[in-house]
Formats: structure tokens, C-alpha cells, sequence
């Protein structure tokens, strides 16, 4: 396996303008998913930073924090967990409801996915406003969980998105200015 460089990870990631709505530039990973060695640098620098952070669980949040999520886990020795839209787990769930721009959304675990103290690392693709990862992070520590921190492929630091995660620690392997 050749190992990629950031530079070339963010090569592979592309930009598809005007979706799902006029003015936000949707980062589609799905080339950078496709290539083999893209896919192994990319779960690498994601699980690095972690290795020797405590980590019990990795968390991942639907749908692309599924994909890498469950693959950073296998990567750390951990099992992983998933963060649903609401309706779609198929359990006894704990619900967060969070702002978006226009209106609401809201998230689930199941109830029993976590344990209090378990350390867990919540994984996402894209880092944009922080709501969807704050949401993740409340509805874990809800459950008594340590938010050990949270690690996203690509952060669009022109929306400060750390801004709503507080203390948290966090890493990022892309970052995208303004
Ligand atoms: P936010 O709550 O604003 O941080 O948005 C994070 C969630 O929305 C993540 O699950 C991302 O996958 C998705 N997302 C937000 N902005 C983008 C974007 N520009 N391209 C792709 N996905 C995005």
C-alpha cells in the first residue's frame, strides 16, 4: 500500500456545487472511498491521533461516519456505534433534538449502546456548522458516556464548527478555509 499525503487525500475529495441546496459545495468522499489507497491513509490518519487516547468505542454518525466510523474502530481494536436519524434504529433510543439553519433535526442511539464512563471518540466525515456533532456529544454524555473527542475527515473551519464543541478535543486531517 502506498502511503497518500493530505494533499493528495483532499485530490481525491470532490466538489459538487449548488448540492443539496443552492450556495453550500457538497464534499463528496465517495472518489476518495473508492480508491484503495485513499480509503487505508484516510482510516489511518483518522485512527492515529487516537491510538493511545483510551478509546472504548468509536461513534459514527449516518451516514459517512458509518463508513469511516466503523473502520477507524476495527483500526483502533474497539467496537463501533452508531448515531441515527430519528426513527431508524430499531430499539429501545435516546433522542437529541438540535438547531438547524431553518428548523430542526434530531438524532438516536440506542439506550443501551453506551456505558456510564465508556470513553468514546465521535467520528463524522464533514466538520461544518458543529451542530450535528454537538448534538452526538450531549446525547452521549446523556448516557453517561466521556466524550474522549471527536475527529472528522474534513473541516470547513470558515464556520467554526469547534466553536460548539467546547473543550472537546479534537482532530481533523482536511482543513478548508474561507
Ligand atoms: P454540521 O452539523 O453543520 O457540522 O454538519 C455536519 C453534517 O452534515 C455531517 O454529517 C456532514 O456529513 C454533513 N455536511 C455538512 N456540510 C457538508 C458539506 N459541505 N459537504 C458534505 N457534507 C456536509
Amino acid at each position: 500500500m502506498g502511503r497518500l499525503s493530505v494533499a493528495e487525500l483532499a485530490g481525491l475529495i470532490r466538489d459538487i456545487p449548488d448540492v443539496p441546496q443552492p450556495g453550500i459545495v457538497f464534499k463528496d468522499i465517495t472518489p476518495l472511498l473508492a480508491h484503495p489507497d485513499g480509503l487505508a491513509s484516510t482510516i489511518e490518519a483518522l485512527a492515529v491521533p487516537w491510538r493511545d487516547a483510551g478509546i472504548d468505542t468509536v461513534v459514527g454518525i449516518e451516514a459517512r461516519g458509518f463508513i469511516l466510523g466503523a473502520a477507524v474502530a476495527h483500526s483502533l481494536g474497539v467496537g463501533f456505534v452508531p448515531i441515527r436519524k430519528a426513527g431508524k434504529l430499531p430499539g429501545v433510543t435516546m433522542a437529541q433534538q438540535y438547531d438547524l439553519e431553518y428548523g430542526t433535526d434530531t438524532i438516536e442511539i440506542h439506550a443501551d449502546a453506551v456505558s456510564p464512563g465508556e470513553h468514546v471518540l465521535v467520528l463524522d466525515d464533514v466538520l461544518a456548522t458543529g451542530g450535528t456533532a454537538a448534538a452526538a456529544a450531549l446525547l452521549l454524555r446523556r448516557l453517561g458516556a466521556t466524550v474522549a473527542g471527536c475527529s472528522f475527515l474534513l473541516e470547513l473551519s470558515f464556520l467554526d464548527g469547534r466553536a460548539k464543541l467546547g473543550d472537546a478535543r479534537i482532530e481533523t486531517v482536511i482543513e478548508v478555509g474561507g
